[in-house]
């Protein structure tokens, strides 16, 4: 399939139909761009393919042709620039758990990714699918909403970034036009600030979160100067909890403070009850997960000082 060729694959749908689909593989970035440009809103991006062959083989989702996106290696780097760190959409899960650089600067990111499905998943699925999938429990995306990372589009027509927190419009929708593909990431450098993420599910690996917390805290001795919170399968998307960073940001960090947070938390999520838990137990889970993070901080400030 290599030179922009096209294979025909029928793909069999759930509910006995099959759909004939074309894979086209992008020699680079402008021929990726062109093929979307081209195709609209019957083309898709195909990455690892550990999301989209599964949607498409369920029925959930209607594609003609699948630009196959895995040959652009330029887009899989993470690199390190003064302030920020740059993120490539094709970086693969697995290269965020061993990067010197995200590795340390992000602690929170790396444990998200290391908690991510199995070796096979990591090693195949990038971070540009997990964000352009838009599931409201994408695990690497609250961390990164925590870190204050802007996604950035690219199109034929140019060009833009936003906050990763306003890209999602909900479960598998995404505020890109259809031309336009996710390149990268911009994560600016949080030194000294306190990170945490948690993930549950049922069972220890390869399991899609039932909920899961980023938290990320500025501290002046045991002031909050900054919160950031974000929580995965709370709400239709990855959410930003604004209440709670409110609740926090300004207070000292203390036993009070901590104990009044989950009802700073209930007023930001909206969960549901689904085939993975209970909207009580989400609850608990974000709630216990938020008082565990802040235990944490105050823990680490007073050993600090
Ligand atoms: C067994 C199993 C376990 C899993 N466990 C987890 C888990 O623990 N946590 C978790 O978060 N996810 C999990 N997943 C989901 C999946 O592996 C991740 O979302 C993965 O990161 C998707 O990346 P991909 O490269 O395979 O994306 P693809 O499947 O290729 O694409 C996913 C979607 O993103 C779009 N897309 C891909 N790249 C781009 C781009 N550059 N620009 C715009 N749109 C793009 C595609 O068009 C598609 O709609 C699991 C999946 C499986 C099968």
């Amino acid at each position: 399939m290599r030179g922009g060729s096209a294979v025909q694959e029928p793909l069999p749908a759930q509910g006995a139909t099959r759909m004939a689909i074309d894979i086209v593989r992008a020699e680079n970035l402008e021929h990726a761009l062109e093929l979307l440009a081209r195709d609209g809103a019957q083309a898709r991006p195909l990455a690892g393919g550990t999301d989209l062959m599964l949607r498409l083989r369920a029925g959930r989702l209607a594609a003609r042709t699948l630009v196959s996106i895995a040959d652009l290696s330029d887009l899989a780097y993470v690199r390190e620039q003064a302030d920020r760190v740059e993120l490539g959409a094709l970086t693969r899960v697995a290269d965020l758990i061993t990067h010197p650089v995200y590795s340390r600067e992000f602690p929170a990111g790396a444990r998200a990714a290391r908690d991510f499905a199995s070796p096979q998943i990591r090693n195949r699925g990038t971070l540009g699918g997990n964000v352009g999938n838009a599931s409201p429990a994408a695990d690497n995306v609250p961390p990164l909403i925590t870190f204050g990372a802007t996604v950035t589009l690219q199109s034929k027509r140019g060009s833009r970034s936003m906050p990763l927190e306003d890209f999602f419009e909900g479960p598998g929708r995404t505020r890109a036009a259809p031309d336009e593909m996710i390149v990268g990431f911009q994560v600016p450098k949080r030194p000294g600030a306190f990170q945490f993420f948690a993930k549950f599910g049922s069972r220890n690996a390869n399991v899609i979160s039932i909920a899961s917390a980023a938290l990320l805290l500025r501290l002046d001795g045991e002031t909050v100067r900054e919160a950031r919170v974000a929580y995965g399968c709370c709400a239709p998307v990855p959410l930003r909890a604004r209440r709670v960073e409110s609740y926090l940001s300004g207070q000292r960090l203390d036993e009070r403070l901590i104990a009044g947070v989950r009802e700073a938390v209930l007023g930001d999520i909206k969960p549901i009850d689904d085939v993975r838990g209970s909207r009580r137990y989400k609850e608990l889970l974000v709630i216990n997960a938020t008082e565990d993070a802040l235990r944490g901080a105050l823990e680490s400030v007073r050993k600090a000082a």
